[in-house]
């Protein structure tokens, strides 16, 4: 989790540096610190715009990857009675709240209940 959350973090940053130099070439027209403007004109807004929509896209599609593997997966646990699937996280005790029966760590769990396949 931890390694792949580095490379999103990574790709986060490229999508933000392509966002930056995206407003630069756009609002600008370059970095001016190669000279000044480099674009002009339509230019400007296509190489800019271009690299806003694709930093953009970046960042976008990095950040749902990154909510959907913020959940920890090592806290969710099986009820072998009711076959539910339920997040520990914050319970007192690792027990079903509809059966009350202690649950069970997730892994391997379908091949002692193969029924809740
Ligand atoms: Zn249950």
């Amino acid at each position: 989790m931890r390694g792949l959350n580095s490379v999103l973090g990574l790709f986060i940053t490229i999508g933000g540096a392509l966002l930056l130099g995206g407003f630069t070439i756009l609002l600008l027209g370059g970095d001016q610190r190669y000279g000044g403007p480099v674009f002009f004109g339509w230019d400007r807004v296509y190489y800019g715009g271009g690299l806003i929509s694709i930093g953009s896209v970046v960042v976008y599609i990095s950040l749902r990857k990154l909510k959907r593997t913020g959940v920890n997966v090592n806290n969710i646990m099986m009820c072998p009675r009711c076959g539910e699937a339920y997040n520990t996280d914050g319970m007192l005790d690792c027990k079903c709240p509809v059966c009350h029966v202690v649950l069970e760590d997730i892994k391997g769990f379908y091949k002692r209940h193969p029924e809740y396949k």
